[in-house]
This record gives structure tokens, C-alpha cells and sequence, in this order.
């Protein structure tokens, strides 16, 4: 379902991504992790096309996601993307928040797109939040508010960037919740984490990064079960965090 091959990025004179080749399946749920600054958002900030990128090739589906050809809306909405901070639209209310982009980039129905986005909010417990400004809701509410707006494009992949690591303590599980949810219903999902309780339930992968680099790539048997096979940043960076 995504593809990235010898992916290659810069700012400036510092390399930021250096040659990241991996492939993600259909249904798979791939955790990413390493230290702050190792380029963890970079590179799915690259898989969603929010960031170009000098080297490599990165492909959805099949389709390129630096093809000319490409409307750049249309990709960014088959790729849903949740960030650390919600960035919901403050001066809309969390129905019309799951709507808008329905409407303007699905050319969905006002009807469609609301009975879709109640469907949605009914999905992550907040039906009863809909006529309500995102300020009125907690954090956690709010993520699994950006979650479900993801969801109403109908995307084939998910990505996160540390959709928990914002929140109060007491509004994680909530919104870890809902992923679990989602990836035992068989969404395809690229999760930049450290919450390992969550990569231990439903990653199939994890993957490690250091300095622009993927150093680890395996399943998560082999990540969390043996590690004296790991690389020694791994293990250092595992050892502070588990
Ligand atoms: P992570 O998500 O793993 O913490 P990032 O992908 O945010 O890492 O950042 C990787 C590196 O790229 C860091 O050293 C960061 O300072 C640098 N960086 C990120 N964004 C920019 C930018 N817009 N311009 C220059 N450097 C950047
Ligand atoms: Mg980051």
C-alpha cells in the first residue's frame, strides 16, 4: 500500500532523511520510533506529501505521490493524517469540521456528508458532541475528533505523529482506544509512537529510526523479543522508555 525506496531528503546542507526503503501492506500496522529529531515526522510528513523530497520514490497505492498528474488534495485525503496537536478548525463545529473536506475536496452531498460524519462520531464515542466548537471538548476528545475526520475521506492508509503524546495522562487510552480499534479492523496504518503498549497489541512491525536513517525494520516479535539482536541505539533508546 505505501512504498518508500532510497528516500532522501535535505534542509538546506543537513540531511534530514538519508536512503529509508520500506514497504508497508495492505492491513499492516507499522509502529514507528526513535529519538526526538531522528526525522520521524519528516518522513511521513514525505509519505502524505506535506514535504517534497530530493531522492528516492514514494508510492500509495501504486501512484506517485510526487506525480505531476496527481491532484495534491485528493492524495492528502486517501492518506489520512492525525498530528500531535488536533488542528481542527476552531470557527467550525465538530460536525461541520468532519463535512467540510467531504464536501469540497469528495464533492460529497451535505446530506452524505453529514449522515457520514454522525456515522463517524457515533464510531469514536462523540455523537453527542456534534453541534459543539472543538474548544468546548477535552484533548482527547478533540484527537479522536481529528481521527475521525481522517476517517471520512475513505482513506486506504492512516498515518499518525504522536497523536498521544500532547494529552494528559487520564486522555491517552481514549484516544489509543480508538486506534486499536482501527487497526484490528484492518486499516493500514503508519503510527509514529512511543506508546509500546500499542505496538505490542496491534503492530505487525516496528520500525527504528536514528539520524535520518532506518536502522531497525522487523517484526514486532523480533523487536520486543530479542533485544540483544538490536542495534545499540535501539537498545539504548528502548531501555529508557520501556
Ligand atoms: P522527529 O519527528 O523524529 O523528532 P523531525 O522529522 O521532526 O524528527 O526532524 C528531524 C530533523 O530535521 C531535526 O534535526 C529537525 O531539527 C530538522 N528539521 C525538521 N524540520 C525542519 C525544517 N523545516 N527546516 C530545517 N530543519 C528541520
Ligand atoms: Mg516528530
Amino acid at each position: 500500500m505505501i512504498e518508500i525506496e532510497q528516500l532522501s531528503k535535505w534542509y538546506g546542507a543537513f540531511q534530514v532523511l538519508s536512503d529509508c526503503t520500506t514497504q508497508i501492506k495492505k492491513g499492516e500496522v507499522v509502529v514507528v520510533c526513535g529519538p526526538s529529531g531522528s526525522g520521524k515526522s519528516t518522513l511521513i510528513k514525505c509519505v502524505n506529501a506535506l514535504e517534497p523530497f530530493q531522492k528516492g520514490r514514494i508510492t500509495i497505492d501504486g501512484v506517485s505521490v510526487t506525480d505531476p498528474k496527481v491532484n495534491i488534495n485528493t492524495l492528502r485525503a486517501r492518506v489520512g493524517m492525525v498530528f500531535q496537536h488536533f488542528e481542527l478548525f476552531p470557527h467550525l463545529s465538530i460536525e461541520q469540521n468532519l463535512s467540510i473536506a467531504q464536501r469540497k475536496v469528495l464533492k460529497r452531498s451535505a446530506d452524505e456528508a453529514h449522515d457520514k460524519s454522525l456515522a463517524l462520531l457515533e464510531r469514536v464515542g462523540l455523537k453527542a458532541h456534534a453541534h459543539k466548537y472543538p474548544i468546548q471538548l477535552s484533548g482527547g476528545q478533540q484527537q479522536r475528533v481529528a481521527i475521525a475526520r481522517a476517517l471520512a475521506m475513505d482513506p486506504v492508509a492512516m498515518l499518525f505523529d504522536e497523536p498521544t503524546s500532547a494529552l494528559d495522562p487520564e486522555m491517552v487510552n481514549e484516544v489509543l482506544d480508538v486506534m486499536v480499534e482501527l487497526a484490528r479492523d484492518g486499516m493500514t496504518m503508519m503510527c509514529v509512537t512511543h506508546e509500546m503498549g500499542f505496538a505490542r497489541k496491534v503492530a505487525h512491525r516496528v520500525i527504528f529510526m536514528d539520524r535520518g536513517a532506518i536502522v531497525e525494520d522487523c517484526a514486532k516479535e523480533e523487536f520486543f523479543g530479542n533485544p540483544s539482536a538490536r542495534s545499540e541505539r535501539a537498545q539504548q533508546f528502548l531501555s529508557k522508555i520501556l
